[in-house]
């Protein structure tokens, strides 16, 4: 049966989007019915987690292979000193539920690749990817682009963090139109609150597309310099040469990821 109308705990949990212009019960609703998958459950993924969480969103997926390490927690805000040696999707949704007992908090404890990815986003809704890597921003790319998925991508290195969105059916231009191949990952230092920075943009994101606003990123790319302390907008054009959307696409299927490489 589906759940109609919303508790008093609820009200006064969240009268603050209650009151926002254009939300009200039915935009809580519309969160309360919105499922959310996140990958990652660590720098970024920590402050989105925690604000879809507070939202109110109604499921929320976690998708993450490692265990909580004391270097994390410099950044990945949803682990804590005891949670060290734990799966971090444990960790993750003990926080979660602490601060939001009504949302329902799926986990999945594992590194996503080409075998698993359609089993595990499979009906897991909109897709936030806060992974740290490359080859794994691009299986989801590939994914989701395949899939008609809609993505809300976000990545951090040292001072700098991007964010964009992919919605197929907005005709948006895919991961790859910005970077047709996944460059070469080395390990960079990241200042923990640029991460949260990213995510709580991610989160924001998020939102506004589970309330039906849209995002303006489905077009554009924006990005972060902490140093000098700007936000840039820049549009997004689709790559005739692309070789996921454009005119004659090299990626039809996941079948070259078999290999655990990123095709091309
Ligand atoms: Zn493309």
């Amino acid at each position: 049966m589906v759940k109609t109308g919303f508790s008093r705990e609820e009200k006064d949990r969240y009268s603050r989007n209650l009151m926002l212009p254009g939300v009200g019960e039915a935009g809580q609703e519309r969160l309360r019915s919105g499922r959310v998958t996140v990958v990652g459950a660590g720098g970024i993924g920590s402050a989105a987690l925690f604000y879809l969480a507070a939202a109110g969103v109604g499921r929320l997926t976690i998708v993450d292979g490692d265990t909580v390490e004391l270097s994390n927690l410099q950044r990945q805000i949803l682990h804590r000193m005891t949670d060290l040696g734990r799966a971090k999707v444990d960790s993750a949704k003990d926080a979660l539920i602490a601060l939001n007992p009504h949302c329902q908090v799926e986990i999945r404890k594992v590194r996503l690749d080409a075998a698993n990815i359609s089993e595990v986003l499979e009906d897991g809704g909109l897709v936030l990817d806060a992974s740290d890597n490359f080859p794994t921003r691009f299986l989801i790319a590939d994914y989701c682009w395949l899939n008609r998925i809609t993505l809300v991508s976000a990545a951090v290195a040292e001072f700098t963090g991007q964010l964009l969105v992919v919605d197929p059916e907005q005709g948006s231009p895919c991961y790859r139109c910005l970077l047709p191949e996944p460059p070469e990952d080395r390990p960079r230092g990241i200042l923990g609150s640029v991460a949260g920075v990213l995510g709580c943009l991610q989160a924001t994101e998020a939102v506004k597309l589970l309330l039906g606003w849209g995002s303006d990123l489905v077009q554009a790319l924006l990005t972060y310099d902490a140093l000098k302390c700007r936000f840039h907008v820049m549009p997004r054009a689709r790559a005739a040469e692309c070789p996921l959307c454009g005119e004659n696409p090299k990626i039809t299927g996941l079948s070259a990821w078999a290999g655990g490489c990123a095709p091309l």
